[in-house]
């Protein structure tokens, strides 16, 4: 559930018409849902009742200042990958041991970054890294709380560019020689282990893999304490999918997700995190659009956004579906006629979407892409030099922007021309 709804003939966010948001910011844009946002974290709190937990939001879905704060305020702990993640954390006002650092390719400067700051744990992929963080934290002074990350070799069944528990992927050490690394972590000065990371993959619609990578975590952990080691905290990851469509998709709830985690490892005496990104940020934004043209094809139309592959990246990288909805209600029962909808960009790949049946649309028309809020923005970028897109939240009845628009001079500006040229 979301609050995207039609409510007297237009598509509102919440209590605002996103028509009164497109008058006033302009197009494309895009539009949060504080409700929304507030809701989906609460359902993973509530599913991991009664267990010691923490809802890591996983800020690289949506890592815009007020969408942090939103979840920070709410108690969310925060899961970063990179030096730049933890600073927009710490830039929030949340503090450091509600964050956790994840990631292969840490850098001695971002572990500096992280202890210096304070952190919650620092999940380690590989030996390499563990060695670093040791020499680290030793030179600081300071002794570090430390997860190893386990690759579990299970298949997500989830798009290949985003699943990371097989074993030919490159996230995680191989669970058949965990034993060999805890036991280094332990003779390494200024790790603190306190527990176990996975992290399977993202888009998962199935509860199957997680059960299966939770089993060999919960033996993982009764091994790892048999040899001496005080395993206390499991970092279970995020990765649970949403329904991009309205209609075949019903990807399973936080709530039989919560369910399972307690049945699998309930009965170890540990406190759980997740890490959950697309779930909490993904159906609470949309991406708003105008129509430039409708154009008529050799046997196809056109309708020509001014949103394109640079503002929303995911149907050229993942062949990703996003329903796209017309603002302004279609009249019910309504004729459908398909269309090809794509933005300007040079590029074939510009396309959001074939065929797609859509209700008549003419050129001006607004038209909302759902579940745009994780993955959305974030990834967007400035090719064909088109600005990045406004962001703006919507809270009841008000919103906000909360990322301007550049100008032209903005973006020109950063450029550097030498002294010389
Ligand atoms: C990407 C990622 C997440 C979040 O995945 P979602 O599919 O957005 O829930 C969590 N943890 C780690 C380590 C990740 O890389």
């Amino acid at each position: 559930m979301d609050h995207f709804l039609y409510r007297d003939g237009v598509l509102h966010a919440e209590d605002v018409p996103l028509t009164d948001i497109a008058a006033e910011i302009g197009t494309p844009f895009y539009i949060y849902s504080t409700a929304t946002l507030t809701r989906h974290y609460g359902l993973f709190t509530e599913a991991l009742e009664g267990m010691p937990h923490l809802v890591c939001y996983a800020l690289k879905a949506n890592s815009n200042q007020a969408v942090i704060k939103t979840l920070g305020d709410l108690g969310a702990g925060m899961d970063v990958v990179s030096g730049g993640e933890y600073a927009r954390a710490k830039a929030a006002g949340v503090p450091g041991d509600r964050i956790v650092f994840s990631g292969v390719g840490k850098t001695r400067a971002e572990m500096e970054q992280v202890l210096a700051g304070g952190i919650r744990q620092v999940n380690v992929e590989s030996e390499p890294e563990m060695e670093l963080l040791s020499r680290v934290a030793t030179d600081m002074g300071v002794t570090v709380p430390v997860t190893v990350r386990i690759n579990p070799d299970v298949d997500a069944r989830t798009h290949e560019k985003i699943a990371t528990g097989k074993a030919e992927n490159k996230f995680g050490i191989p669970i058949s020689r965990a034993s060999e690394v805890y036991a280094m972590a332990a003779r390494l000065p200024g790790l603190d282990v306190v527990g176990i990371d996975v992290h399977i993959g993202s888009q998962l619609t199935d509860l199957a893999p997680y059960e299966a990578a939770y089993e060999k975590v919960a033996d993982l952990t009764r091994t790892l304490r048999a040899e001496g080691h005080s395993i206390r905290r499991l970092d279970l990851g995020g990765g649970l999918g949403i329904p991009y469509t309205r209609t075949n998709e019903a990807p399973p709830l936080p709530l039989d997700y919560g369910a399972m985690v307690k049945r699998v490892l309930g009965g170890l005496d540990v406190e759980v995190e997740i890490e959950p990104g697309r779930l909490i940020a993904g159906n609470a934004g949309l991406l708003v659009a105008s129509v430039i043209y409708v154009k008529s094809g050799e046997g196809r139309d056109f309708l020509i956004l001014d949103a394109a592959m640079n503002d929303l990246i995911r149907p050229a990288m993942y062949g990703a579906w996003h329903d796209i909805v017309p603002v302004i209600e279609p009249a019910p029962g309504s004729e459908q006629q398909p269309y090809d909808i794509v933005g300007p960009v040079c590029e074939s790949g510009d396309t959001f979407a074939k065929q797609r049946q859509m209700p008549r649309i003419s050129a001006g028309d607004l038209v909302a892409f759902r579940s745009a809020g994780a993955y959305g923005a974030v990834m967007s970028s400035e090719y064909n030099s088109r600005p990045l897109i406004p962001e703006a939240l919507v809270k009841g009845d008000q919103f906000a922007v909360i990322r301007p628009r550049p100008s032209y001079e903005d973006l020109i500006n950063r450029d550097r021309v030498p002294s010389w040229l």
